[in-house]
């Protein structure tokens, strides 16, 4: 596929180009676009030109249908959605069909309905009656958009996490430009084709391909016409923004790494626990910020438990590449490393030899690891592979010392069948969600994000609209 920018209405392709890679098997599949300076100077101008224009005179209901438009646009091409995130991940189809796309679609809806829960751009407070210098006064809350709005976003969920973004942000009445990963420019290309058939006004949504630092994201990030950044990516990416956006003390939401840890009690139901940590270690072959790189198992079934886990992560099959072959070699750099540090390798370790196209792909084995300090950098820093470490502990407050010891805090799964454990441990875990017997369960209206390097502010539901608008207050004197 050929990727495009999109600015102020129009599709064009100014900038180098640089090739697009399958991760499935190596192979050249399209060409990616890379912004100079003076794209993303265009997509600010455009943005900030139609606030001052039609997007910035769009009332709820316009807004509301414009989700809408765009929500039934996906929905019509939903077969296209699905080719585009396969070819530029690699992932498993069905991961497309039944979350990518459906996500995606979603998140437009969803916010095209909670415009309706919230009054135009006014609400909240009305303090009649009182006023600080003894007077009589009328205050009350109006809510107006940001402006121009920078949305950077990842590989791992390209479509679902920029439209996670894009969607509260367009709702909330904001112009966005939006630039997806280098590695997955496919989908964002083809949401804009679907923005520009549903008939926003031109410079609402502006796309701009290319990759982060010195480049695209920088100027973007560093924009002085821009009044906002929502971002997801590595918290490092995240530093680096911060220290671009302090220049224009731009506001920032930001959505990071983790390094989630998984806590199993003795009492917990241990298929269900082996089950959900299959699933939370290894779907997407490890490449959800949410999955679990750190199992701590009560001591009485932790060599039940390591020894099921084992077994079920041999027997995976049929599991996506890493997204590119540098990110395929840090993660075998850390497998490496697990054995330098002095790791046990209880499944995987290495990379799996298929005997057709996939061993041009950038696979890597589910691994399950043991025996590490956790003082050791597998244990520490975020991998982003199919691969945890398990370690035991014998009481509640070391399992939760141990959850705890990171610079992360984005998820956490605790595992038992005592209600009194889990409602005392849970608030304990530092970490933005904890999932108690399930992972990955998410109803899209409650807050979502990290503690710690994990990120900073919550999206979700009102989270979002709260991120992407700015609370003003008018006072009046009576
Ligand atoms: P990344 O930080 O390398 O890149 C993310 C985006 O930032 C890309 O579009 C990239 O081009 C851009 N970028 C890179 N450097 C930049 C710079 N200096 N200025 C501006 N833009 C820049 O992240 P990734 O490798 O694409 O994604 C994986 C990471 O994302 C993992 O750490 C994962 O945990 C995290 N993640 C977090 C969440 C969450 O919700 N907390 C969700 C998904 C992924």
């Amino acid at each position: 596929m050929k990727a495009e920018h999109y600015v102020g209405g129009v599709f064009r392709s100014d900038g180098p180009a640089f090739p697009l890679i399958s991760p499935a098997d190596g192979a050249e599949i399209g060409t990616v676009p890379e912004a100079p300076r003076e794209v993303v100077d265009d997509a600010v101008a455009a943005a900030r030109g139609v606030l001052r224009g039609p997007w910035g005179a769009a009332g709820v209901e316009e807004r509301a249908a414009a989700m809408r438009r765009i929500a039934d646009g996906i929905q019509a091409r939903f077969g296209e959605f699905v080719d585009a995130e396969v070819a530029d991940t690699g992932r498993p189809r069905a991961f497309a069909e039944t979350v990518d796309v459906p996500r995606a679609i979603g998140n437009f809806r969803a916010y095209a309905d909670l415009l309706y829960g919230r009054p135009e751009r006014a609400y909240t407070t009305q303090v009649p009656g009182w006023s600080t210098g003894g007077g009589q006064a009328l205050n009350y809350t109006v809510r107006r958009p940001l402006g121009v709005v920078a949305i950077i976003s990842p590989w791992n969920l390209p479509l679902l996490l920029m439209t996670w973004k894009v969607a509260p942000a367009l709702a909330a009445g904001n112009a966005v430009v939006v630039k997806p990963s280098e590695e997955t420019p496919s989908t964002a290309t083809l949401l804009a084709q679907v923005i520009d058939q549903a008939g926003l006004p031109a410079g609402a949504f502006n796309l701009v391909h290319g990759h982060g630092p010195g480049a695209a994201g920088e100027f973007l990030t560093g924009h002085p016409g821009v009044d906002a950044i929502a971002f997801t990516g590595e918290s490092a990416t995240g530093s680096a923004i911060m220290r671009n956006a302090a220049d224009h003390v731009t506001p920032v939401s930001f959505e990071l790494g983790g390094k989630n840890p998984a806590l199993v009690f003795a009492d917990a139901d241990l298929d269900a626990a082996v089950d959900g940590t299959v699933r939370s270690s290894f779907t997407h072959s490890g490449q959800i910020c949410l999955c679990t790189e750190r199992v701590y198992v009560e001591r009485p079934v932790f060599d039940e438990f390591v020894e099921r886990l084992g077994a079920r992560a041999k027997e995976l099959a049929d599991y996506g590449p890493m997204i590119s072959a540098a990110h395929r070699d840090k993660v075998l750099s850390y497998y490496r490393l697990a054995r330098e540090e002095g790791a046990t390798v209880v499944a995987g370790g290495g990379a799996p030899s298929f005997g057709d196209g996939r061993d041009g792909g950038f696979h890597v084995e589910p691994t399950v690891l043991t025996g590490l300090p956790e003082t050791a950098r597998t244990v520490r820093e975020e991998i982003f592979g199919p691969v945890c470490h398990v370690a035991p502990f014998d009481t509640e407050d070391e399992a939760l010392r141990l959850a705890n010891d990171s610079p992360y805090g984005l998820a956490s799964t605790v595992w038992t069948r005592d209600l009194s454990r889990a409602h005392r441990v849970a608030p304990k875990v530092e970490t933005g969600i904890v999932w108690v017997n399930c992972w990955n369960l998410r109803d899209l209206r409650t807050p979502f994000g990290g503690v710690k390097a994990s990120g900073i502010g919550r999206e979700g539901g009102e989270y979002s609209l709260d991120f992407f608008s700015e609370p003003v207050n008018v006072c009046i004197q009576i």
